[in-house]
C-alpha cells in the first residue's frame, strides 16, 4: 500500500528518526514532514531511526500540510482528544476498510505538546483515536507505530478493489470554490464561513467523490456565479424564472 506517514510540526528529532523506524518496522516508506522545528537528520534522529537512516534521508518537507496532501485521496488525522466542534474521531479498526480501498493514503500527526489544530483536522476526512487507559497522550512515534500496524496488516489478504477518489488537492480547490460561491450569493458571512463550511467539508468528503465529480460540482458552482454576475449587469435579481445561460447565449 502506498501509505505516506505526515508529521505536522515536530520538535523533537528523536520522535522523527523513531517515527522512520516504526514506519520500517511496519512496511512504510513515504515519510512526509509539515513545517518542522528541528532538524530531521540530527545525530539523534539518525541514531533513533537505526536502519530507518535512509528512509529518513529520503523525507520531503512541506511546508503546509495541503501541499503535504495534494497528491493523495485520503487522510486520515489522529488525535488523542475528542473535539467539541468536530466529528468524533473513530477507532482505527473501523477506519482500516476506508484506508486499504485507497490508492494513495495519508495518515497525519501532530505536534507533540498540542496535537493537530482543528484546520489540520478539517483537511482530514476521517480522525482516528488509539483507545488508551486515562492517559491518552501516546508518544508521537508510539503512535505512528500502532496506526501503521492498524492500518498495514493483512497485506497477504486478497487485495480490496481500489477506489478512484479525487486527490485532497482537487478536494480542496472544489471547496475554495464553493467557500466564494457562499459568499458570493451570500449564504454565509465571514463569521459562519468557518462553520458552515466544516459542515460542507464533513458531508462532502463522505462521498469519496471521483475526480470527474469533483469537477462536475464545479461546474455547478461557475454556472451559480455566471447567473448571478449576469443579473448583477443587467440589474435584476437572478431567480428560478430567468431563462437559462444556454438559451441567452443562443440569443446574443
Ligand atoms: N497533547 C496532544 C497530544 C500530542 S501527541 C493532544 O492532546 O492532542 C502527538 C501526536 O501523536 C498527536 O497529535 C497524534 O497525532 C498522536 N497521538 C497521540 N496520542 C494519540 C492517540 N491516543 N490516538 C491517536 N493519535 C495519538
Amino acid at each position: 500500500m502506498n501509505l505516506a506517514v505526515v508529521l505536522v510540526s515536530p520538535k523533537t528529532p528523536g520522535n522523527i528518526g523513531s517515527a522512520a523506524r516504526a514506519m520500517l518496522n511496519m512496511g512504510a516508506s513515504d515519510l512526509r514532514i509539515v513545517a518542522p522545528r528541528c532538524d530531521h537528520l540530527d545525530s539523534q534522529a539518525v541514531a533513533m531511526a537505526v536502519h530507518a537512516a535512509d528512509l529518513l534521508r529520503g523525507a520531503r518537507i512541506y511546508s503546509t500540510l495541503r501541499e503535504a496532501l495534494a497528491d493523495r485521496d485520503l487522510s486520515v488525522g489522529t488525535s488523542a482528544r475528542l473535539r467539541a466542534d468536530l466529528p468524533a474521531p473513530r477507532h482505527p479498526a473501523l477506519v482500516r476498510p476506508l484506508v486499504r480501498q485507497a490508492a494513495a493514503p495519508a495518515l497525519v500527526f501532530g505536534p507533540e505538546e498540542t496535537g493537530l489544530i482543528n484546520s489540520d483536522l478539517e483537511q482530514c476526512q476521517v480522525t482516528v483515536r488509539i483507545p488508551t487507559g486515562d492517559y491518552a497522550s501516546l508518544n508521537l512515534a508510539q503512535a505512528v507505530l500502532l496506526v501503521c500496524y492498524e492500518f498495514l496488516q493483512g497485506q497477504d489478504e486478497p487485495a480490496p478493489v481500489t477506489r478512484k477518489t479525487a486527490t485532497r488537492e482537487e478536494m480542496e480547490a472544489m471547496y475554495g470554490h464553493l467557500q466564494e460561491t457562499m459568499h458570493l450569493i451570500g449564504y454565509t458571512d465571514a463569521v459562519r464561513a468557518r462553520h458552515t463550511l466544516r459542515l460542507w467539508r464533513a458531508m462532502l468528503d463522505r462521498a469519496l467523490m471521483s475526480s470527474a465529480e469533483s469537477r462536475l460540482f464545479r461546474g455547478f458552482l461557475r454556472q451559480v456565479k455566471w447567473k448571478v454576475d449576469d443579473a448583477a449587469g443587467r440589474g435584476t435579481e437572478a431567480g428560478p424564472d430567468r431563462e437559462t445561460r444556454t438559451t441567452e447565449a443562443g440569443e446574443v
